[in-house]
């Protein structure tokens, strides 16, 4: 009796979307699905049940229950995805402005306790916010000497709950050789900046899994900027799978405000930073790390801006795998805005546009599959995968900025409108 009472009072606080699964039907959409190339399947009817893709086609029949979407004229794709954020200056409060840009992942490369929470905050849907994946504190030098060191940090992040190692700092070869060692026993995997300390040969050889930026490769590869300097690089880097995250327009944004204050001040003034809390204000004020750099660096720092544009071309088309970050809120990357910049350097670079949009969905999709959850599938639009994904009106293959304003975002399949993601950029929740 009591038992039955319990389960009564139990379900009348659960809310309505937990007793049966909402299905909403998108109808007469366009779908990019990532899965069939550079093209669009016309006309779909996308079925959306509970947090996932249960049926794409042109011939479904709507279930009477479903929650029509009148899709025509809109293009479906998978929700983008930053690999590489910093969730800092208390992100429950703004974390939900990724989501207004289209961002339905994000990879938080540099964690402690509080983002552990957070992530289980958001997989329990109580922040309305993209999904969370995190590493722990960075492992590297000092913390990290020998290696007893390495193998323990390994142990205890792993413990600990963290999803990946983030290298962001130099380390000895053998330390870094059974951090890496250590971490794979454990399936985690290991990201970051190259031991700068070390060659960047020692990077493949020892089986990093992904590179944070791709100037890693100047600190690590060449004496001067000289391409003629990579020789194999490339072809090993892909064959190793050693992933690149290019960070490009973060270098961008570092060579615009390098010795420039007001720089900085201006990039606070557009209306994506309207959310911003007074820590996120400092941090791009007085905290800025390169606005106060002396000027005789400038030249310099866009010399090695340019050079890194065919540099990441080279590593494309050589086949290793890129994916779409940002270092985001580094000044002066807005959270989520800032990937609209990301994928607009890549097209720079020379990527067609398919596969800078590979870069920020299936590519992703796949390395947080094969690394960190193996159930997860998202980074497309097929059945059986997340309806995480962006209604946009026109094609992004023809034109990458149509993705700058989302006329929706199914984020686990709850869907947010126009209205609710401009709150969500102004706001941040
Ligand atoms: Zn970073």
């Amino acid at each position: 009796m009591m038992l039955r009472v319990l389960a009564v009072l139990l379900l009348a606080a659960l809310p309505a979307a937990a007793q049966a699964p909402a299905r909403i039907a998108v109808v007469g959409v366009d779908v990019l699905t990532m899965e069939d190339g550079a093209q669009l399947r016309r006309s779909q009817t996308v079925l959306i049940e509970g947090e996932q893709i249960r049926e794409i086609g042109s011939n479904i029949t709507v279930p009477a229950d479903a929650r029509r979407i009148d899709g025509r004229g809109l293009v479906m794709l998978p929700g983008l995805m930053d690999m590489h954020v910093h969730l800092e200056a208390d992100p429950a409060g703004w974390i939900g402005v990724f989501l207004g840009h289209g961002v339905t992942t994000v990879l938080n490369l540099r964690g402690g306790p509080s983002h552990l929470e957070l992530r289980e905050r958001v997989k329990r849907m109580e922040l309305l916010a993209p999904r969370v994946y995190t590493s722990g504190p960075y492992v590297n030098r000092p913390a990290i000497e020998t290696e007893q060191d390495a193998a323990r940090a390994a142990r205890e992040q792993k413990a600990a709950g963290y999803d990946l190692l983030k290298i962001h700092g130099p380390l000895g070869n053998m330390a870094f050789r059974t951090l890496i060692d250590s971490a794979h026993a454990l399936h985690l995997p290991v990201v970051g900046h190259a031991p700068r300390n070390l060659a960047f040969d020692s990077v493949i050889a020892v089986g990093q899994d992904m590179v944070a930026h791709a100037e890693e490769l100047i600190y690590t590869k060449f004496s001067a900027l000289d391409s003629s300097a990579l020789g194999d690089i490339p072809e090993r880097m892909a064959a190793a799978r050693t992933w690149l995250v290019p960070t490009l327009s973060t270098f961008h944004g570092i060579a615009a405000q390098w010795a420039r204050p007001a720089a900085a001040d201006s990039a606070l003034k557009v209306p994506e930073a309207a959310f911003f809390n007074p820590d996120l204000v400092r941090y791009w004020t007085q905290g800025n790390p390169y606005s106060g750099r002396p000027a005789e660096g400038a030249a310099r720092i866009l010399r090695a801006y340019h050079f890194q544009l065919p540099l990441v071309r080279a590593l494309h088309a050589a086949g290793v795998r890129l994916m779409a970050g940002t270092d985001t809120p580094v000044p002066v990357m807005v959270p989520g805005a800032s990937i609209h910049l990301e994928l607009a350097e890549l097209r720079a670079a020379g990527l067609s546009t398919y596969d800078v949009l590979s870069a920020a969905t299936r590519n992703p999709g796949d390395f947080l599959n094969q690394h960190i959850d193996r159930a997860l599938k998202v980074g497309r639009v097929a059945r059986g995968y997340t309806a995480d994904v962006l209604l946009v009106r026109g094609n992004p293959l023809d034109n990458l900025p149509v993705l700058r304003s989302p006329v929706a975002v199914f984020t686990r399949g709850r869907y947010l409108d126009a209205d609710r993601l401009s709150a969500l950029r102004t706001h941040g929740r």
